[in-house]
């Protein structure tokens, strides 16, 4: 079962949404700074009180965590960067965005995020010194928590650890000065493995209350040692898939669409029923594909991952106009693109498939599975057995 988001709100069209995992932050935020920093700093105030700084805290804290990811969803749109949506989890958020093709934009789009934080902790640190820079009110220290976790936000995330934002500028770096963006991604990334190793390891001896790594006392340890755990799980991971990702879009870079497409498939009409086109078809052709056209032009494309979305019973129902993906939807590609930028196409649209076309031309279909095909030649989809 996969968790749904919650969908916050849609600004300048991009939606905003919160992972479940969002309310543990906003929880965990909250119950530490109630419990452990107010009491603290500020003694001799009633519980409420706490509750009341901590929950205005909170929801300060997480409403710094979205500013952040709209500022680089703002930046983004002004790059002309294509901006999914933006996702606040339990370690902060993620903005989805398409594949940024210049360094330039991957820069100043990484930074956005963290120069926001910085903005808003010199403006509450501001506010704090106008309002005199009391220790004995509630507000004065609200503030101030605010201001420094702000500022301590936009110097965590620059650290240089890919898929943080620091990494993201230090890829951008590297693919500014070498040219290279699978060089520059690689190396990035694999400090990004590191730093996530790191978090893990420091995670699990706060969480031990090891020597040296106290840290108040053991609820706040505990928690804070299974988050430091989990981010680093986290980043360790992105990282890897990054690598990974690099590795099969420079091995895919060698082919041209022309190369690895199927030219011309069978051609099938629209009230065609998919009985036929898939029975006794499917078992000889697991890959098969058809091109589904109305007088000479295609309107979609039907391929057995479409057809197998269809429960067989229903094969003498259903047309090949209903079941295939309509040629609206899909991304035609050229015949000299590369294999990779199809396939990040693909992966962008959700397509199964994308058509060839040259000059209006449809000359064929290049599908996942043909590309599937060439990284499992080349080892990608295979584990070495070992002993
Ligand atoms: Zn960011």
């Amino acid at each position: 079962m996969r968790i749904k988001n919650l969908r916050l709100l849609t600004l300048f069209d991009v939606p905003i949404e919160l992972h479940p995992s969002s309310f543990l932050m906003l929880g965990f935020v909250t119950w530490w700074v109630a419990t452990v920093v107010y009491p603290e700093q500020l003694r001799g105030q009633s519980s409420s009180t706490y509750l009341i700084m901590a929950i205005i805290t909170g929801f300060a804290f997480f409403l710094s965590v979205v500013v952040h990811e709209i500022a680089h969803a703002v930046v983004a749109r002004t790059y002309a960067v294509e901006v999914r949506n933006i996702v606040i989890m339990i370690f902060g958020g993620i903005t989805q965005t398409r594949d940024v093709k210049e360094p330039w934009p991957e820069l100043v789009l990484s930074l956005a995020g963290p120069a926001a934080n910085a903005a808003i902790g010199f403006v509450l640190l501001g506010g704090w010194w106008l309002l005199g820079a009391g220790s004995s009110r509630p507000l004065d220290h609200v503030l101030y928590w605010l201001a420094v976790t702000n500022l301590i936000i936009a110097g965590f995330n620059l650290i240089p650890a890919f898929p943080m934002d620091g990494g993201r500028v230090l890829r951008a770096m590297l693919w500014l000065f070498t040219g290279s963006f699978h060089s520059a991604t690689t190396f990035s990334a694999w400090l990004g493995r590191g730093f996530g190793w790191i978090l893990i390891a420091v995670g699990i001896l706060t969480a031990f209350q090891v020597r040296g790594f106290l840290v108040h006392d053991t609820p706040v340890a505990i928690s804070s040692g299974v988050i430091s755990v989990l981010i680093g799980i986290f980043l360790e991971d992105v990282a890897r898939r990054a690598l990974l990702q690099t590795r099969v879009l420079q091995a895919l870079e060698k082919y041209l669409a022309i190369d690895l497409m199927l030219a011309r498939p069978p051609v099938v009409a629209p009230d065609d029923l998919l009985g036929p086109l898939a029975r006794e078809v499917l078992e000889l052709n697991p890959r098969v594909v058809y091109f589904v056209e109305e007088q000479g032009r295609l309107t979609g494309i039907l391929g057995s991952w479409q057809i197998r979305e269809v429960p067989e019973r229903k094969w003498d129902e259903v047309t090949a106009g209903e079941a295939m993906v309509p040629a609206a939807k899909l991304h035609a590609i050229r015949p000299d693109s590369t294999v990779a930028d199809a396939l990040k196409e693909m992966e962008h649209a959700d397509l199964t498939h994308v058509p060839v076309v040259s000059d209006g031309e449809v000359l064929g279909v290049l599908g996942r599975d043909r590309i599937l095909g060439v990284l499992y030649q080349k080892g990608f989809l295979r584990t070495a057995r070992v002993g």
